[in-house]
């Protein structure tokens, strides 16, 4: 690049730094028209998000992404948890993405319908953090979309950090179609971040399925009697309050964290739970609005 500048300095076309700013602009312009020609190619991009950490959003996104293309749906998933990447875990993926010969990057093929891509399957050392800052994070969320053998897919699954920062804000820039699914635990010290969530999405007009509660309840194996573990009911009552659509209500259950560990999402193993029933129905009422 900076020679390029020296060149076009010297042929007399301007000052180098005038070369190196066209440059970039033009770049730009290519990277945006490749993200178009990306996304006209998927029909719904679904972006997970949440206030609040911990509160599910990988598990969502891992099994909403297993359940869709369990049924058929040709599925993406993207992982844009850049400090905090959960999806190569969830669904298995141990080594690093492969390039094409255009040099692009091709996704994980999971199944025959469902690809990954994780910015933890571009480390070599899984342990070693990532310390990024704002343009970084900005330029790998959008070389995602544009530089990703995504090809023709019915859905995008956005899984991201929590809060309301650099990766959210770029994912709506970048995906301004995309709608939001909120995804909360029912106690108060999760709804309060929440209610930031609801407020984001209202300012940067990102469109919102509802929300979903996570960890609404256990059932003990012993006794077989209900635990709430984080309290009950505050995910609906914040959807009614806001005007969102409930989404449904999603059980904790420890074998939801073995299948995180073990890389096989519980949505696609075939066993009939209170979970996976609580989660075909969040399913289910997603895929009525669309
Ligand atoms: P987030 O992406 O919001 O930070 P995760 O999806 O990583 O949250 O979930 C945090 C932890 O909670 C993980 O270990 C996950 O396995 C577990 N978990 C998520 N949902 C459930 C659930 N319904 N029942 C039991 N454990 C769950
Ligand atoms: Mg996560």
């Amino acid at each position: 690049m900076i020679h390029d500048s020296v060149d076009k300095a010297k042929k007399g076309s301007g000052c180098p730094s005038q070369g190196a700013g066209n440059d970039y602009a033009a770049r730009q312009k290519k990277e945006d028209e490749a993200i178009l020609a990306s996304l006209s190619c998927i029909k719904h991009k679904i972006f997970i998000l949440s206030g609040k950490g911990g509160v599910g959003k990988s598990s969502v996104s891992a099994n909403l992404a297993a359940s869709l293309s369990k049924k058929g749906y040709k599925t993406g998933l993207m992982d844009v948890d850049v400090h905090g990447p959960s999806i190569a875990q969830m669904l298995g993926i141990k080594d690093i993405l492969d390039i094409s010969e255009n040099h692009l990057l091709i996704p994980k093929k999971i199944s025959d319908t469902l690809k990954v891509v994780s910015v933890q399957s571009l480390m070599q050392d899984k342990d070693q953090a990532i310390i990024w800052r704002g343009p970084a994070k900005t330029g790998m969320i959008r070389q995602f979309v544009s530089s990703v053998e995504w090809g023709d897919l019915d859905f995008l699954i956005i899984d991201a950090p929590p809060g309301t920062g650099d990766e959210p804000l770029t994912v709506v820039q970048t995906i301004p179609e995309a709608l939001g699914v909120i995804v909360t635990t029912p106690q108060e010290v999760a709804l309060a971040d929440i209610r930031k969530s609801i407020s984001f999405c209202k300012t940067v007009r990102l469109k919102t399925l509802g929300i979903v509660e996570n960890m609404a309840g256990f059932k003990c194996p012993h006794c077989h009697e209900p635990i709430t573990l984080f309290s009950s009911g505050g995910g609906e009552r914040t959807a009614k309050s806001q005007g969102l659509t409930f989404l449904g209500s999603i059980p904790f259950d420890t074998a939801v964290v073995a299948s995180g560990d073990n890389g096989v999402p519980i949505m696609f193993q075939d066993k009939k739970t209170e979970f996976t029933m609580a989660f075909d129905q969040v399913v289910d009422n997603i895929l009525k609005q669309l």
